[in-house]
């Protein structure tokens, strides 16, 4: 056991003494293996249990000589070899020492002592060998197992050694076939680039660089980009002279992808970051923008209000102001009918003012409802001409009017209303022309070019050489409340309201309205709407007559019987008396049920009927009224709707029971007057629209 313990040492020697000999001079140091044939040798060595640390070999042996059994012996073990050899035998020595085959000699005749020496620096010698070699192995294995490519080069830049994962990241599978070459005569990719840094590196002594690099492709892994952290770091001999240089590169791709990822998600976030900034400035001054519109509607409201209030206070004041002089009594007759003349121009004033607001508060709560009749333009265009000519003539002014015969007899529309705009401008252009004319004209105009299927327009224009609109005015006069100065209310009367109310219609008509004018010579107001034929002319309803000049205003064609049903105190008084005043007789009933009785029994020419009675309102009225049996000497007198303002709903439910003239409250004297002396008379049918 203590023998095995010892480090080996084979002999080889054909003498039986000599191993004898060699075996006393070394076993206390070494455990010594003896064979007399080198085959039986060799076969111990093949054995593989033994390990001897030297081999000693005889020169001169029968059959073999002793270097050429060494040589054998050299493949099949690391240990230190050693010939025993006489001078005879030099060559065959130098040949051996020569080929590196033997690590030294003894030469014959040799003394323990030398022996001794000889064999314990061979052992030595291989035991340095053995451990050198196992700490290479640990370092190889050490360096393939880093994932990190690893190299060494001497300083002309030759590969001293690599690991596995450094060649592969050359594109290189052997370690080995990098050693003694350059990146150049490899020929890998980025060579130049590396050897610059490598250089670089000698010179300063260590660097940290971080390079990118295409990894090469293989069947497994494509190409593609990669980065690394290359530590370069020069080593030196025992002199302190620069030897050569390691690298160390640590792949740090996903580091950099990450870091990557993260500024490309940071630009993102800065992206987002400003623009849902801007969203939020843009929110902001949206809400500062809709804030201030409504503080301007507020106050524009407020302005609204205010005027309305001081506009209603004017008439008022007239009204009340005359009411209060004639109570107090001692008014000469000519005194009182002109206070009454003022008192009744004051409450006209203020009608209009009230309608004026409503219409336009209609318009402006989206409750204004068009009708869309068949309508003859050119006698609604002759009625209201025939309202403003009497004041006109009364300032001497020419009066014109052309209505195209491109324009058919009957086009569709809601004559109430465009009547209301005709009339606003004709009435504007007579109140501010002090001399000279008014015209108006109505033209065709075909369809606006490029827009295939549009309808051809209807353009009116109305015309004036008054006293003109200052240009800074023009752009606010279709605004409400819009006179062009302060006295112009005053010295023309009006509200301010008419021509916002003919800008709202005609635009709710898909119309435009405008104007053009100038200062001291005139204006020209015109309006243009999309032109729709009536399909079924014949079938029109009666023709739009309004009270006119022309008419036989104040005067009954003879007197007619008239039903009066109405529950209003003050309006039958009223009626009654203008009627009687002309020579009609009137009936005065005071709601429905009794306006069917007094039909069915009485004769009458015409009935006026109110809308809401008590007992039975005017509709029910009518229903039960167009039920009576008749006879044709006494035929269904026709009705007429005597009302404080009807809607577009009431006004379709008054044709259904078939009312189809209406009259509005309070009662315009001329149109009163027109009604109960045409209606029902053969050509004189008239619808006395509002
Ligand atoms: P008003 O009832 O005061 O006439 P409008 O809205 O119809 O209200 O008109 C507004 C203002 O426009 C008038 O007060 C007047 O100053 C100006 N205006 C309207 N038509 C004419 C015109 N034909 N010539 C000169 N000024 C006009």
């Amino acid at each position: 056991m203590i023998a095995q313990e010892l480090p080996t040492v084979m002999v080889v020697d054909d003498e039986p003494e000599v191993l004898m000999a060699v075996t006393d001079a070394l076993e206390d140091e070494f455990y010594v293996l003896t064979s007399t044939s080198p085959l039986k040798a060799r076969a111990m060595l093949e054995g593989d249990d033994i390990a001897p640390l030297v081999i000693i070999s005889d020169q001169r042996m029968p059959g073999m000589a002793g270097h050429e059994f060494l040589r054998w012996a050299r493949e099949l073990s690391d240990a230190t070899r050693v010939l025993i050899t006489g001078y005879t035998d030099i060559d065959a020595l130098g040949a051996a020492v020569n080929a590196g085959q033997i690590f030294g000699y003894l030469p014959k005749p040799w003394t323990p002592d030398r022996l001794g020496r000889l064999i314990r620096e061979a052992a030595e010698h291989c035991a340095v060998r053995r451990a050198l070699a196992e700490e290479r192995l640990l370092l190889s294995h050490l360096m393939n197992s880093v994932p990190d490519p690893i190299a060494f080069k001497d300083k002309n830049l030759r590969y001293l050694r690599s690991n596995v994962a450094h060649a592969k990241a050359l594109g290189v599978d052997n370690p080995d076939d990098l050693i003694g070459r350059t990146d150049q005569e490899i020929g890998a990719e980025g060579a130049a680039r590396r050897e610059a840094a490598d250089q670089a590196a000698l010179e300063a002594g260590i660097t940290v660089t971080d390079i990118q690099q295409d990894a090469p492709a293989s069947a497994e892994a494509p190409s593609r980009r990669r980065w690394y952290s290359v530590v370069r770091s020069t080593f030196k001999d025992g002199e302190g002279a620069t030897e050569g240089l390691v690298t160390i590169a640590r792949d740090i791709t996903a580091a950099k992808e990450a870091e990557q990822a993260l500024s490309e998600a940071h630009a993102t976030l800065e992206r987002r970051v400003a623009e849902r900034t801007e969203d939020l400035a843009a929110t902001a001054r949206d809400l500062l923008a809709a804030r201030k519109a409504a503080d301007m509607a507020n106050e524009a409201k407020s302005r609204y209000l205010a005027t309305v209030a001081h506009e209603l206070r004017t008439p008022l004041t007239g009204v009340i102001g005359f009411s209060e002089l004639l109570l107090r009594g001692g008014v000469s007759p000519g005194e009182w009918h002109r206070l009454l003349t003022l008192q009744a121009e004051a409450g006209r004033t203020l009608l209009g003012l009230l309608d004026d607001i409503l219409d336009l508060s209609k318009i402006e709560a989206g409750r204004l409802t068009l009708e869309n009749l068949p309508l003859d333009f050119r006698t609604l265009v002759d009625d209201c001409i025939a309202l403003v000519r009497p004041s006109a003539s009364g300032k001497g002014l020419a009066f014109n009017s052309a209505v195209t015969s491109a324009l058919p007899a009957k086009i569709m529309g809601d004559p109430t209303r465009l009547r209301q705009v005709v009339l606003n401008l004709l009435t504007n252009a007579v109140k501010f022309t002090p001399a000279g004319s008014v015209s108006l004209t109505a033209e065709v105009l075909p369809p606006p070019a490029g827009l295939g299927g549009a309808p051809s327009r209807l353009r009116v224009c109305v015309a004036d050489t008054g006293i003109g609109i200052p240009p800074e005015r023009l752009s606010g006069l279709f605004e409400e409340f819009s006179q062009v100065d302060e006295t112009t209310a005053r010295r023309f009367g009006g509200t301010g309201l008419g021509l916002a109310i003919c800008r709202r219609l005609v635009e709710h008509m898909d119309g435009r309205i405008g104007v053009e004018s100038v200062p001291g010579q005139g204006s020209r107001f015109w309006f243009e709407l999309p032109l729709a034929v009536s399909a079924e002319e014949a079938a029109a309803l009666p023709p739009l007559t309004g009270a006119g000049p022309q008419a036989p205003s104040g005067r009954a064609r003879g007197g007619r019987r008239i039903l009066l049903v109405e529950d209003d105190r003050s309006t039958q008084i009223l009626v009654s008396t203008i009627l009687r005043g002309v020579g009609h007789e009137v009936d005065i009933v005071d709601n429905g049920a009794a306006a069917v009785q007094a039909v069915d029994t009485g004769t009458y020419d015409l009935v006026f009927m109110d809308m809401h009675m008590p007992v039975m309102g005017g509709l029910e009225a009518t229903t039960r009224i167009r039920a009576l049996q008749r006879t044709p000497d006494r035929p269904l007198p026709p009705l007429v709707v005597l009302t404080a303002g009807v809607t577009a709903e009431e006004r379709e439910r008054c044709r259904a029971v078939g009312l189809e003239i209406f009259l509005s409250k309070p009662v315009d004297l001329e149109k009163l007057l027109l009604t109960a002396a045409t209606v029902g008379l053969p050509g004189g049918e008239g619808d006395a629209h509002d």
